[in-house]
């Protein structure tokens, strides 16, 4: 089971959850939303072999968190993993865009001085920005884009530069998500759950829960979800042991 896009730090109890991953033998990317989280999120998870914690400066507090790039960039020798990061372009934070965009490449620019990370990338309305961000900064890393939303031809140009794609239970729940999760190369998907924003019913979505989302693509793939979750296990292996770069 693999949970690559969790925000472990902002459940009610993140070591609860963390009890949970040890007994089910969950695979996680915990992501921060802010640097200033990363180091205490890397303690709350101590020395657990399946969960790692990725740095990150979310697009959504870009406008007010913006000079703390400078701290993600100096924490960025001490990790291979870096997210949320992105752009959003949605019309709550379409203002600061142009800022977001600096941010991000800035990132990018000091990803690719560092040898290369593996990314968690957040494009909601902005696909097509980040996409032509990512093409300045090939030697980046890995790009893992987190519940795709773009148009179908953005997918196809996501696909081109070699992209990476998380997908969780909320993105397929919706016929749209449904039909761009099944025309992603099946060699380059991981699960997420982007919990705990997402949710069941009343509670949040647990990462033991991110393989749920496979039994929406079995119909569109022919493949059943026992099958799918051992590609998608295949293709963790692939991004941990890949040098990035
Ligand atoms: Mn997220």
């Amino acid at each position: 089971m693999i949970d690559f896009h969790c925000h472990l730090d902002l459940y009610p109890d993140p070591r609860a959850v963390l009890n949970g991953i040890d007994t089910r033998g969950t695979y996680v990317l915990a992501v921060t939303t802010t640097p200033k989280a990363w180091r205490g999120t890397t303690e709350l998870v101590g020395d657990r072999k399946r969960v790692r914690v990725a740095l990150g400066l979310h697009p959504e507090v870009v406008a007010q968190r913006h000079q703390e790039v400078a701290l993600l960039c100096g924490l960025l020798p001490e990790t291979r993993y870096v997210g949320e990061i992105g752009l959003d372009g949605s019309p709550a934070h379409r203002q600061s865009l142009e800022l977001q965009v600096t941010v991000f490449e800035r990132i990018l620019s000091e990803c690719s001085r560092v040898g290369g990370r593996v990314m968690s990338i957040h494009s909601r309305g902005a696909a097509s920005r980040v996409l032509d961000s990512l093409e300045r900064h090939p030697r980046a890393g890995t790009a893992i884009l987190h519940w795709f939303s773009g148009t179908m031809r953005e997918l196809e140009r996501a696909i081109s530069f070699g992209c990476w794609f998380s997908i969780g239970p909320a993105m397929l729940r919706s016929n749209r998500g449904r039909e761009l999760a099944s025309a992603m190369p099946l060699d380059r998907v991981l699960t997420e759950t982007d919990a705990p924003f997402t949710r069941y019913g009343d509670d949040p979505l647990m990462p033991w829960q991110a393989f749920d989302c496979l039994a929406g693509l079995e119909g569109a793939r022919g493949i059943d979800r026992i099958e799918l979750g051992k590609i998608v296990e295949d293709n963790l292996r692939r991004v941990v042991q890949a040098q990035p770069g």
